[in-house]
Parts: structure tokens; sequence; C-alpha cells
């Protein structure tokens, strides 16, 4: 989601796409009083609030741990790194996704296979993705390694059935939650079924810093320990130097090639105070798509569909149209502001061109041209919604 896209108001009664400063305005003494902490004490990198909120999210999303790192990008990067994944690998992955997801795979020299998506809750088909993993395996030029399953628009993707998946052809599971943070299926967050969830705190994100973020959780203490190290140049882990003794200090040791993927102390800070309200603002997000989709039963529109069991972030609130392009002007006539999420699916990129697609991707590609993300974010109103949904029907496209 571009930062151009994050729309405020200058005009009183415009709307916003994403109002970052209504909700700044309820937290300001809280960030204010955090901010001035972090000054004080002066630890700008790995300070004190970068442990306690790795603690906070690994209890909120029930996971054992959670590392931060600088972005979700590098949140996806990381533990693909720490797995090895490299040249001759493919990942399988959305391409109806923003660009990062896949974007990672060829920094490994690895190759991403894209499987299409459901046409329901535009996350990975399991049916496809198991029939891309028989298609690349029967065609033996890459090694099937790992699957990066995206929670697109705010909910979980499916799975039950993609970890089954995951679990029968022995492959890594990532999920890329960076749009679906606090979403649940039957209960449970992503990183229950998967072996790495991924987050990112981009501010538009539905928790999001004022700044650059990202975070991995994790159920496998192996993996916590290794993105530790990958996330700092590759540094010696506690339990690469215990019992072991050295000539110089081990801090200075790099056992492994690593990079620089930090979280910010500041943004830590801030995002500690966010994450308080953030259970209410998941809760009001909810109210506000249900009054949504109330709004625009029986219009030509399609409002979005829910897996069955899942609670949604509502990271955008996406309907669908035959004429979306005549909506979104009609739409912007009123001041209302609008995004197609996405109407380029990786493979249709010239960089991404080349890479492996068995069975096609036709949904993905007709989802493009029909997908339009309406306003939403946790402060928004019922007469602010109550405009939208009267220019939404009074189109006829
Ligand atoms: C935003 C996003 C990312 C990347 O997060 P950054 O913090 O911007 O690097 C990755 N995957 C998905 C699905 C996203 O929406």
């Amino acid at each position: 989601m571009p930062i151009s896209l994050v729309q405020r108001a200058a005009v009183q009664s415009s709307i916003a796409f994403i109002d970052l400063a209504a909700q700044q305005a309820r937290l300001r003494p809280q960030i204010d009083a955090a901010i001035a902490r972090v000054l004080a004490h002066g630890q700008y990198v790995m300070g004190p609030e970068v442990k306690l909120l790795e603690q906070q999210l690994a209890a909120f999303a029930g996971a054992a741990h959670c590392v931060s790192c600088a972005n979700g990008t590098e949140a996806v990067a990381l533990p693909l790194m720490a797995w090895g994944i490299g040249p001759g690998d493919a990942v399988f992955c959305p391409s109806f996704t923003f660009a990062a997801t896949g974007e990672v795979i060829p920094w490994l020299g690895a190759s991403p296979v894209f499987v299409d998506i459901r046409p329901d809750t535009y996350n990975l088909d399991p049916e496809k993705l198991e029939a891309a993993i028989l298609a690349i395996k029967a065609e033996g030029k890459l090694t099937p390694r790992a699957i990066i399953a995206v929670d697109l628009f705010g909910q979980a993707a499916d799975y039950p059935a993609i970890a089954c998946i995951a679990r029968r052809h022995g492959l890594k599971l990532i999920a890329d939650s960076a749009q679906s943070f606090g979403s649940t299926l039957h209960g449970r967050h992503p990183v229950s079924w998967a072996d790495a969830m991924t987050t990112s705190f981009f501010p538009a994100k539905p928790l999001g810093a004022y700044g650059d973020g990202g975070a991995i959780l994790t159920e496998d203490d192996w993996l916590a320990e290794r993105i530790q190290s990958l996330r700092v140049h590759g540094q010696a882990t506690k339990s690469d130097i215990e019992g072991h003794s050295f000539d110089h200090d081990p801090k200075y040791l790099n056992l492994r090639v690593g990079m620089n993927s930090r979280l910010d102390t500041m943004q830590a800070a801030i995002l500690i105070e966010k994450l308080r309200v953030f259970e209410d603002e998941i809760g009001w997000r909810n109210t506000a798509a249900e009054r949504y989709t109330a709004g625009l039963a029986g219009s030509p529109a399609r409002t979005p569909i829910v897996i069955p069991g899942g609670l949604s972030t509502w990271g955008q609130y996406t309907i669908e149209h035959d004429d979306r392009d005549g909506l979104a002007a009609h739409l912007k006539a009123y001041d209302i502001p609008t995004a197609a999420y996405y109407p380029m699916p990786m493979h249709t990129q010239d960089v991404y061109a080349g890479y492996p697609r068995p069975g096609g991707l036709p949904v993905s590609e007709e989802k493009a041209d029909r997908v339009l993300s309406l306003p939403m974010h946790a402060d928004i109103d019922a007469d602010t919604q109550d405009r939208i949904i009267e220019a939404v029907l009074s189109f006829n496209g």
C-alpha cells in the first residue's frame, strides 16, 4: 500500500482512505510519552521497548517467539534465508499480492512459482497449490522448498488445507500476514499452522508504526534464534557461544552471512501503545465492515466473503464490480478515495513474467480488473460510511 494512498482530508468533510490522523488524535498523549521515554534513555537501537514489544506480540498471537525486524519485506526473506533457500529451489506463492511477497524469492536466487487464488477470498487456492507442486516435481528442474501463503485484505488463508499440503510435500510454510496481523481462523492465528508468520508495521497496515518495521512469529526455537542472528549480520547467538571459549569477544563473531534488519526502538515504543488498543480497533473495523456489507446488499457490487470460521482485521474492505474503473471514477467525483489492489498481478510485471505459473492464473487476472477497496480504518464513522454507500448505490454502471 503506497503512502500516497494514505490520504488525509484537507477539507473537513473530505474522506480519508485510511485516517491515520484520527487514530493519532486518539492516542497522542500516550505516544508522546512513549517517545519521550526513548529520548530519555537513549537506546535508539535494540532498546528495551524492542524486547518488550516482541514479548507482547508473541503473547497476542499465541506464539512461542517473535523476532522484530526492519520491515515486512525482510520479515518474509529472513525465514527463507534461515532455511538456506537458494538457486534451484522453488517457492510457491500467489501472484495476486503486494510485490514484496514474491520479490524476496529471487533475492536469494530461488524461483517463485505463482499459484492462483480462490475467487471468494482472494487467498491461495489449496487445490491449485497442490497441482502446482506436482507439476514442478514432475518437470524436475526446480526443488520445491517452501510455500508463502498471503493473508490478503485482512483475512487468513485456508491454513488447515495449506499446512496439510506443506506437510505432505515436506515444504516449509510462511504466512505473510502483513495485511492481516490479528486475524484468526477458528480462533487461532496463522502462526499456529505456519512455520513462520510475518507481518509489516508500515503505517497503513492494520497494526502500523510511524515508519517502517516488521516481525516474524514462530513456534520454532531454532528458527527464532537463527533469525535473531541473521538480522544482526549473522552474529553469534547464545547457543553458538555456550560451551565454547573464544580469543575475542564473540559479539564480533559473524557465523553466517546476515544483514541489518532491526526494528527501531522508537517504532517499538509507538507500537506498544498501538497494541494496547489493537483488539478494540479490530472490533471497530469489523463493525464498519458489517455496516458496509449491510448497506451494499442488493447492489451490483459484490461485497467481501470471509472464510468460514475466520475473523478478518479488514486491512482492506474490497468490493467487486463489472465496471470497476467506472465505479472508481464515479466515487472520485463524490470526493471518495478508493484503491485497486492489485491492478497488475506479479506475473504480469515484466521482471516476474519469466517465472513458472503451472496451470495459469485466470482468477488472479480476472480479479485484478474487478476489485476496488473502499475507505476502511478503525475510526471511520457511520455518517461517512453512509455517504460512501449512497455513492456506490447511485452508480449505474
Ligand atoms: C505491505 C506488505 C509487505 C511488505 O511490508 P513492508 O513493511 O512494506 O516491507 C509484504 N507482504 C504483503 C502482503 C504486504 O501487504
